[in-house]
């Protein structure tokens, strides 16, 4: 991603977005624990507001700390700017209220974390933002969902629980056809192992709450603007082209170029729908980051190990891992994730949902807990939990039947991982 005058992304980690504390000499970002900033005296406090300056008003809209995140996930992803929230579901609020009206429609793929497919089917049915679900692996059914009334097209670019790596480009180009964003959770692989804007992707949201920050203590999320869409086109995204009330008639779009986007998630959502990050939870985050090279390339090698061990453990039917030579996704994730294919995975049981249940119940080192991107190995039974509402049609389709189990593997020695799962999966036959 560099030329040669911008740092690699490793230095980015580390240094994008921050400086010594101007007033203090603090080397690490301050927290800035405050709910509010004082003005320099009435013009300024105008300006501010008016949006003919940037600068801190109150925390909801922008605090130091958050800005560093900030700065620092947009050099990452290389998109031009970004907003950190309370959490990804915020994040994803946030931008589907900047780009759909009542009514619209958007095209999500079914290979979504199942938090997502709820919020699509359900919360944002009440907004009437209406989804039509596709399928990832077969891009066909993506331009079939696609419609007039289409206003965005959203995807994971490897996708949770089963690993599927999407291909980016390729549902880019259906996106560019319809005139429409293509917005890309990219959560699990985080911006080391796959950075979608260089795919043609134009909107990138991320749970912080997963490997960004990565010791399982905060929630987060971000939204990063890759600066390129053209959002005046048409009149298709008014909330970005046409003059804006609560700002005396000003045009985002015309006003603010390649940050319009982010801008509009700050000063529009974020200002009336209120998910915002606090600083502690920044902070911590930030300290994630500057670890995330180290941390992913231990993630992925660990997970090459449990996987490749699983795959010829004689209990275990089957490992959907798309780091594994032979596996469905391997040509997607050489091409997406060359790095590695993440640290997320499934693997079904010979013995079916009752093994399922008796191996989360007997791991020891392991944590049977709903989450992912922990330093800690986590195991989860969807079937028995984050997907028992569903019929076992329903569950299986969505990659979680009764005999799947997924993990997340954490920075532990592997061989420590491998003799818990085999313990675990000893007793459970
Ligand atoms: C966890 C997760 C989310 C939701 O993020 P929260 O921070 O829990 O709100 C969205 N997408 C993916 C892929 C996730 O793993």
């Amino acid at each position: 991603m560099s030329s040669d005058d911008t740092p690699h992304f490793d230095t980015l980690c580390i240094h994008a977005g921050a400086q010594p504390d101007p007033t203090t000499g603090a080397r690490a970002t301050p927290i800035y624990q405050t709910t509010s900033f004082v003005f320099d005296d009435v013009d300024h406090a105008a300006s501010l507001f008016g949006l003919q300056a940037f600068g801190n008003i109150y925390t909801r809209i922008m605090n130091p700390t958050q800005a560093v995140l900030e700065e620092r996930i947009a050099a990452l992803e290389g998109g031009t700017a970004a907003l950190a929230c309370a959490s990804g579901h915020g994040a994803q609020l946030l931008i589907f209220h900047a780009l759909m009206e009542p009514g619209d429609e958007f095209v999500a793929v079914g290979q979504l974390y199942g938090g997502s497919i709820n919020q699509f089917n359900h919360s944002f049915k009440k907004f009437d933002w209406n989804v039509n679900w596709a399928d990832a692996t077969d891009l066909s059914t993506i331009e079939k969902a696609v419609t007039p009334k289409t206003k965005l097209i959203f995807i994971e670019s490897i996708a949770n629980p089963g690993g599927v790596v999407v291909d980016i480009a390729g549902i880019s180009k259906i996106a560019r056809a319809a005139g429409v964003p293509l917005v890309v959770d990219n959560t699990l692989a985080t911006p080391y192992l796959c950075r979608p804007i260089e795919h043609g992707a134009d909107i990138i949201v991320h749970s912080l709450t997963k490997f960004i920050g990565g010791h399982g203590n905060s929630m987060g999320g971000v939204i990063v603007d890759a600066g390129t869409f053209n959002w005046s086109r048409e009149g298709r995204y008014p909330t970005l082209s046409e003059p804006c009330e609560s700002y005396h008639g000003l045009k985002l779009h015309e006003t603010f170029g390649p940050i319009a986007f982010a801008i509009a998630c700050r000063v529009l959502g974020m200002r009336d729908l209120g998910p915002c990050i606090s600083p502690m939870n920044a902070f911590l985050i930030i300290q994630g980051m500057e670890t995330l090279s180290l941390r992913m390339k231990k993630h992925c090698e660990n997970t090459m190990v449990v996987a490749d061990w699983l795959n010829e453990h004689k209990d275990v039917a089957w490992v959907s891992y798309a780091g594994l030579p032979g596996d469905r996704h391997n040509k997607l994730a050489q091409k997406y994730c060359p790095q590695g294919a993440g640290a997320v995975f499934t693997f079904g049981l010979r013995g079916g949902y009752e093994a399922g249940v008796k191996v989360v119940s007997n791991v020891e080192m392991i944590s049977h807990l709903a989450n992912i991107g922990d330093v800690r190995t986590l195991i989860i039974h969807p079937s028995s939990t984050t997907h028992r509402q569903l019929s076992e049609h329903q569950q299986i389709a969505a990659g979680a039947g009764p005999d799947v189990l997924r993990l997340s593997i954490g920075l532990e020695d592997p061989s420590d991982i491998i003799k818990d799962l085999e313990q675990a999966l000893a007793s459970a036959v």
